[in-house]
């Protein structure tokens, strides 16, 4: 008994002796950069100017190089040091006509995109007859080269969720459809768009990319707008058969140039190690792409930019803010720059993307942290509560463009954003800049700015 009490108290103590915590000084920092974080306009000035002067920026097209010499300008102008472009090559897949109407029994326009990297029909079109499954895995059952002459129709919903789990589980049937219903025989495809928008459009997004080595023959397929797929769905009920004819002249170019844009504050003490903090410059083509990822650009620079000006002077460690390059198309810049900083990815101290719209921050979480030492991530989730930000996971994503790094099993953060209206908006004509509240972004601003601010000026690592 009397052992066990000893034990107890030793243990007490050597926790509370070896729990982390920033230093007086440290803390004080943040809470400045938080405040003034909570003013900024440079965040939102970002993404008006991005949103505004660039445009939509597909991947590999002409505007997304008009996106670099944007960001490249920009840094430089916000006094960032070591402003460069690391170029890499993409397939180019650029929109053509996209058109779809049901021609029987009731004839009527339907609202259709077609999906990134599909295949187009012939000039005239395809007409079928539809065939209905209500999930992916429903078509995956269906025998090979039974679905002659038909066009298929995926009729499946996505939940709206927090956390984005909804589209993580919806997003399949997006990478998959083409492919599994040119193995049913079918000469078209249709899906209920990855998405949770009632309006009359669809969602766009990126089929699973066809690569030299798969090769996988697929139909052209396009995403319906929700209301359209529940029309289609109506008809279909009352009469059991419905023809439709679709019409998608997308084109794929083998080469477009597509690069990451790089731009740090060099760390005064320890410059060779890095804290990097990232978001994705391309976008989809039927908005501006402004949440998706106009937004996280803003973020992430307005942040990194905010630690300089707010305290005067750069951290210890390089602050360096990676823009990445064609991410919508397959995370190409990720593995982009995975492989061209291999060397490096071990001074990499930890990194994180904004990469989920403009809504706020809630959760802060980390991946690949030591267990010994997740004491320092609570001294982080500490900082951040009176943004109103909550533990999050060990296990944590920490968004699309860490991906790699993350797999690597180095350090990740993730400053997870509320995703309940997130995909209203995705990947849809309507993501704007209007939809953008100001004052949300600078909480994750604040977010970001106290994050890399201690990240880099910390004396300890993470793993
Ligand atoms: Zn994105
Ligand atoms: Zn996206």
């Amino acid at each position: 008994m009397f052992r066990g009490f000893i034990y107890l108290l030793l243990s007490i103590i050597s926790f509370s002796s070896f729990a982390f915590e920033f230093s007086p000084q440290q803390k004080k920092n943040a809470d400045k950069l938080i405040a003034e974080a909570l003013k900024d306009d440079l965040g939102y000035q970002v993404v008006e100017s991005l949103t505004t002067e660039v445009g939509p920026r597909l991947a590999g097209t002409e505007a997304e190089t008009r996106a670099r010499r944007w960001a490249v300008k920009k840094l430089k102008s916000l006094g960032f040091k070591n402003v460069r472009v690391e170029h890499f090559d993409v397939p180019r897949w650029t929109r053509g006509i996209e058109t779809a109407e049901i021609t029987s029994p009731f004839p009527q326009p339907l609202t259709i995109t077609a999906l990134g990297g599909s295949v187009s029909t012939p000039a005239q079109g395809v007409e079928g007859e539809i065939y209905v499954v209500p999930s992916l895995k429903a078509l995956q059952t269906v025998k090979a080269n039974s679905l002659k002459g038909k066009i298929v129709f995926v009729d499946e919903t996505m939940a709206r969720t927090q956390d984005g789990s909804g589209y993580s589980a919806a997003v399949a049937k997006r990478r998959e459809t083409a492919f599994e219903a040119h193995r049913a025989g079918a000469s078209a495809a249709l899906i209920r768009s990855v998405g949770t928008s009632k309006h009359r459009f669809a969602h766009t997004g990126q089929m699973r990319r066809v690569t030299d080595t798969t090769g996988d023959p697929s139909v052209p397929t396009a995403a319906l707008s929700a209301p359209d797929a529940d029309q289609l769905r109506r008809i279909l009920n009352k009469t059991g058969k419905v023809r439709v004819k679709v019409t998608l002249t997308p084109r794929t170019e083998p080469r477009g140039k597509s690069g990451n844009v790089i731009a740090e504050i060099p760390g005064t003490q320890s410059p060779k190690e890095i804290v990097m903090i990232g978001a994705h410059l391309d976008s989809w083509d039927l908005g501006t792409g402004a949440i998706d990822d106009g937004a996280g650009v803003g973020i992430v620079v307005a942040a990194a930019r905010l630690v300089k000006e707010v305290l005067g002077k750069a951290p210890k460690r390089t602050i360096r803010v990676v823009l990445f390059g064609a991410e919508e198309v397959g995370l190409v810049g990720a593995k982009e720059y995975a492989n061209k900083h291999k060397e490096e990815l071990a001074n990499h101290i930890i990194s994180a993307e904004s990469d989920f719209g403009a809504d706020v921050v809630w959760q802060f979480g980390s991946n690949n942290v030591a267990k010994d030492k997740l004491d320092i991530v609570k001294a982080f989730q500490e900082v951040l509560r009176p943004l109103d930000i909550i533990p999050g996971s060990t296990v944590a994503y920490g968004g699309p463009d860490v991906k790699y790094i993350r797999e690597m099993g180095f350090p990740v953060a993730e400053l997870k954003q509320n995703g309940v209206d997130y995909f209203d908006l995705h990947h849809t004509p309507d993501d704007t800049l209007d939809k953008i509240n100001i004052d949300k972004l600078r909480q994750n601003i604040a977010a970001y700015a106290a994050f890399v601010y201690l990240a880099s000026d910390m004396e300890e690592t993470f793993n």
